[in-house]
């Protein structure tokens, strides 16, 4: 959400600071899945901030001089069981590529309505293509003079600013303390695969393992050779900081049994009522906030990004509607 916010600011002349504590794209932002559905937030509030960040998504991969590994792919739904066939025959034309007793249930996506991007290489090249300067430390809180923020602290010292945003994910609630609705963190595992040449087509499985348990592993081969693979959910506390994520090897061996080639953990950013934070800090002139986006973060980052800069250059979001996402709501 920094980045992207960050981008769209430049793109309308504002000198912008990324302030990180660890490292760009560190945390969940460069460890997702990197999947983009056009339709699939449609029956929810989040639909046209979806639709329009697919959107703009096309836009960006054209615009920025960057591969970050941006495609169009094909979606299917597989159904999987560790033992035994599945019932019935596939629903639609299967993979080429797929093998064993698996049986495609459902067609969830084309390429008209869905993509990847890799989710670390994305965010970097938003924040080089910019171009936004990034200061490593670590944000501590706001800075305010007559009830308008002037600044952060960062390590100790103030860094002025014109105005702030908080895009601080599951850790935003540290820095915003009771100004905004709380924000909790999700953990969840994912793992890489080496497998070159995996044509592009995403798999959301139905799985079941020879103990009875269900799994949703979500499969997203990559251009870059590599096989992503997440759905372990996990229900531990959200350490003070992206270093302290504990990646959990037996979580990680349950995703997958090739020869894996990177173990991940990283949080969600969640509110309770399960939309994200986008405007206006209460109580604070200056002050916004772009976070809780949940499982669609990467989806959704550009619109959020394009509607926040909207709303900080002009003083009003019109483009994009955030009313849903008011952080006043209670
Ligand atoms: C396993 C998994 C798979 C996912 N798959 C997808 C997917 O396929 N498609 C999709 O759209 N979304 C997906 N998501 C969701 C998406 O990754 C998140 O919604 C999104 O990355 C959140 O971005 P963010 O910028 O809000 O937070 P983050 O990426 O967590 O960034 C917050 C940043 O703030 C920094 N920070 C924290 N505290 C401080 C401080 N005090 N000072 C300075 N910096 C600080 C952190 O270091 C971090 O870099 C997935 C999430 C998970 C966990």
């Amino acid at each position: 959400m920094g980045a992207a916010t960050a981008y769209f600011l430049a793109r309308r002349g504002v000198e912008v600071t990324v302030v990180e504590r660890s490292g760009v794209a560190c945390a969940a932002s460069g460890k997702s899945g990197g999947f983009l559905a056009l339709d699939w937030c449609d029956d929810s509030p989040l639909g046209p901030l979806a639709r329009a960040s697919f959107a703009l998504h096309a836009e960006l991969a054209k615009s920025i001089a960057i591969d970050y590994g941006y495609r169009r792919v094909d979606t299917f739904m597989l159904a999987a069981r560790e033992r035994g066939p599945v019932r019935g025959e596939h629903r639609v034309a299967p993979p080429h590529w797929l093998d064993g007793a698996g049986v495609v249930t459902a067609a969830l996506g084309s390429t008209e309505t869905t993509a990847q991007i890799h989710p670390a290489s994305f965010t970097a090249a938003l924040i080089e293509a910019a171009p936004a300067r990034v200061h490593l430390g670590v944000v501590q809180e706001i800075v305010q003079r007559d009830g308008a923020a002037v600044g952060v602290r960062v390590d100790g010292a103030t860094l002025a600013a014109d105005a702030v945003v908080l895009a601080l994910g599951p850790w935003t609630s540290h820095v915003a303390g009771r100004l905004l609705l709380r924000i909790r963190g999700l953990k969840g595992y994912s793992v890489t695969l080496g497998a070159a040449g995996v044509p592009p087509h995403a798999l959301f499985v139905d799985y079941r393992t020879a103990d009875g348990r269900t799994l949703e592993p979500e499969i997203f081969p990559r251009p870059d050779g590599s096989v992503y693979v997440c759905g372990m959910a996990d229900p531990q506390p959200l350490p003070d900081s992206p270093e302290g994520v504990v990646v959990d090897d037996a979580a990680c061996a349950v995703l997958a049994a090739a020869p894996i080639t990177r173990r991940q953990a990283c949080y969600r950013p969640v509110t309770d009522d399960g939309l994200p934070l986008i405007g206006r800090v209460p109580g604070v002139a200056g002050a916004y906030v772009a976070t809780g986006h949940g499982p669609w973060g990467m989806l959704n980052a550009p619109g959020t990004g394009f509607a926040l800069a909207e709303l900080i250059v002009a003083g009003a979001a019109t483009t994009i509607d955030l009313r849903a996402f008011d952080p006043r709501r209670s």
